[in-house]
């Protein structure tokens, strides 16, 4: 198995996609947000330091993560296969993944673009509603995620509420941070010839046939 890396804009399903990778493959889910929080957790001198970074909405620094990164690859679990996910974010971070990659002798594996319509993203984040109840996520511009009766959910019946972030001013501001970070490291990994495109703009289960074909090959 080789490891994967989804690069993908805001509210393409790439956590989705990644779940769906970890069902089949059972590979971890390496993720740096769920690494930082875990930290923070440890009362020593990186754990406070991320505990409070975190707490007052800076980035940890990047020295930190690579350490930890690194730290969390070299683990046993990791060497047949993982997904990275929240790194790299920006081309420094993704040299610097090269380097930490080859210094655990683990290759870069899969990197896979989720390349889908930017009208495509503004009709989900804005159609999006989540059961303030049970969490179930629905989509009203989408006829085969909308609930059965308006502002209701199927599952539990509770009311359905839309995230304040879900509008198109707050998406546009992500897609464009999204648009400027990423595509320098969209054109690192193409020169390296690792990358591979999928269209996302299909069904989930669409979507996680092609990411399939490609990650089984
Ligand atoms: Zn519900």
């Amino acid at each position: 198995m080789k490891n994967i890396m989804f690069i993908a804009p805001p509210a393409a399903g790439k956590g989705t996609q990644a779940e769906l990778v970890v069902q089949k493959y059972n590979i971890p889910h390496i993720s740096t947000g769920d690494i930082l929080r875990e930290i923070s957790k440890e009362d020593n001198e990186i754990g406070n330091y991320v505990a409070e970074t975190l707490a007052s909405g800076r980035l940890v620094k990047d020295e930190i993560t690579y350490q930890l990164i690194e730290e969390r690859l070299k683990k046993e679990d990791c060497q047949n296969g993982f997904i990275i996910d929240g790194f790299p974010r920006n081309l420094d971070q993704a040299i610097k993944y090269d380097e930490i990659l080859n210094n655990l002798h683990l290759d870069i594996g899969n990197v896979i673009l989720i390349d889908i319509d930017e009208k495509t993203l503004e009709k989900r984040i804005v159609g999006r509603r989540i059961c303030e109840n049970c969490g179930s996520i629905y989509n009203i511009n989408d006829e085969k995620s909308a609930p059965q009766i308006e502002s209701v959910c199927d599952n539990c019946g509770g009311a359905l509420y839309q995230r304040t972030d879900d509008n198109l001013e707050s998406f546009q501001t992500r897609y464009q941070m999204y648009k400027e970070k990423t595509e320098p490291i969209i054109n690192y990994y193409k020169e390296k010839n690792v990358l591979q495109t999928v269209d996302g703009n299909d069904t989930v289960e669409n979507v996680f046939k092609k990411v399939d074909e490609i990650i089984s090959k």
